[in-house]
């Protein structure tokens, strides 16, 4: 690998080249800001997310009339990966919540929901796991009763790890709304506003220091049926969607972030020659190995999704890629470099930290192997979880 492979190299059948020569200029003109004392990086990335949005950067492939660019998913992943060539944070993580909204909403949500999403105006968290239900989700116990008049439905229970949501306007919350029938088709997906009354944000600090897990609890919370997205019971279908896209190392701007660690990795090794042991040096090129079957498979999946292929079970295997790829990558790094660098925005050791995560959000590996043995290997099912289904 050298500096000049590093960019995701897809061709350019859509004048790729020229929208990443533009983002550059743009960057040029507007260049990444200062995080201002006291400012969270919740708060520091939700003013890149609307600066980004200012020059066009945000919601490339959701179409025009929800406010987005109407390009493609490849244009998409060039813009990240042009984001983190540059050294600067990524697009804000939106993409799999909009994915949802675009596919279940309606058209009345999405004209109103969408575009204030891409702008940053509001911001969302995403309101699956609970106490009792993480891997399994279908375990889920927050219940939306649907009133007599059938006009709206009173909430009650509890989301836990709700990512963000002491800094956001919405919850995309799943509910039960049948206690009778089957997980998979009595789960309720929600838009709901995080004022409204009986909403309750309790933030959890985390070993990084960061307060990114909520607990939300719900205690009466009234929900229209105008805030329900997509039919009752279609919840299930509608996480599924979520979480395969959110399992996507390509629209994370996540690989040149990976690359340029290792590009100052191997530059260590060769100034520090003789000083390190073999182990390291061939820890760092099994980091290089994962990296490049990692690229690979990014361009496979951008590949796929242009050919109108939706984010499916095969996710689980980019998931499982991105994990592996990421915590060997920082642990090696924390071994080569002992003293902590800090590199594209942020301390090695703070991304350490996260990248332990890495194996847990989105569902974990444990998980993402049970699907890969059951969706596609096909294999028999010993076990009946839900996040494996
Ligand atoms: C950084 C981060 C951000 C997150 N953000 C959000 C968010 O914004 N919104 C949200 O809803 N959730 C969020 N989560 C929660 C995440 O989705 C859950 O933590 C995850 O699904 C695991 O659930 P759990 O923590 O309840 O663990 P459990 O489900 O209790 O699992 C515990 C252990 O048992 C294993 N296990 C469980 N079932 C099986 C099985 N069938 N086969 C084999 N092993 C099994 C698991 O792999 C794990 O090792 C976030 C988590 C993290 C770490």
């Amino acid at each position: 690998m050298s500096e000049n492979d590093m960019p995701l190299d897809f061709g350019d059948p859509a004048g790729l080249e020229a929208l990443r020569e533009e983002l550059r200029a743009w960057l040029a003109e507007h260049p990444v800001p200062e995080r201002r004392p006291g400012e969270e990086p919740a708060e520091f990335l939700h003013r890149w997310h609307r600066l980004l949005h200012s020059g066009g950067w945000v919601g490339l492939d959701v179409p025009e009339e929800y406010g987005g660019r109407g390009l493609t998913a490849l244009h998409q992943v060039a813009i990240s990966d042009e984001l983190g060539t540059c050294r600067a944070p990524g697009v804000p993580r939106i993409g799999y919540l909009a994915h949802a909204l675009l596919e279940f909403a309606s058209p009345e949500q999405r004209t109103r929901l969408l575009p204030r999403m891409l702008t940053g105006d509001d911001v969302w968290c995403q309101g699956f796991s609970e106490p009792g239900a993480g891997s399994d989700l279908a375990g889920m116990t927050t219940y939306a009763r649907r009133s007599d008049d059938g006009r709206h439905y009173v909430v009650n229970g509890q989301k836990l790890w709700t990512s963000y949501a002491q800094h956001s306007d919405y919850c995309l919350l799943l509910a039960r709304t049948d206690r009778h029938t089957p997980a998979h088709s009595s789960i309720t997906a929600f838009a709901l506003p995080l004022d409204r009354a009986g909403v309750t944000v309790r933030p959890l600090k985390a070993a990084n220091r960061d307060d990114e897990f909520c607990e939300l609890f719900l205690d009466d919370v009234t929900i229209g049926t105008d805030e329900r997205i997509g039919a009752e019971g279609d919840g299930w279908r509608l996480a599924m969607t979520t979480v395969n896209y959110e399992r996507n190392a390509l629209d994370t701007g996540h690989l040149p972030k990976y690359g340029l660690l290792l590009e100052h990795l191997r530059q260590e090794l060769r100034e520090r020659r003789g000083e390190l042991d073999d182990g390291l040096v061939s820890a760092v090129g099994r980091c290089v190995v994962d990296y490049q079957v990692l690229v690979a498979h990014a361009r496979r999946r951008t590949a796929e999704r242009l050919a109108g292929r939706t984010a499916g079970p095969e996710s689980s295997v980019d998931k499982l890629l991105m994990t592996r790829a990421e915590q060997r990558l920082y642990e090696t790094a924390l071994r080569v470099l002992p003293d902590e660098l800090a590199l594209a925005g942020g301390a090695v050791y703070g991304e350490y930290l996260y990248s332990r995560a890495a194996s847990v959000y989105g569902g974990t590996s444990q998980i993402q192997r049970n699907i890969i043995a059951k969706r596609l290997l096909r294999l028999p099912s010993a076990s009946q979880s839900s996040r494996t289904s």
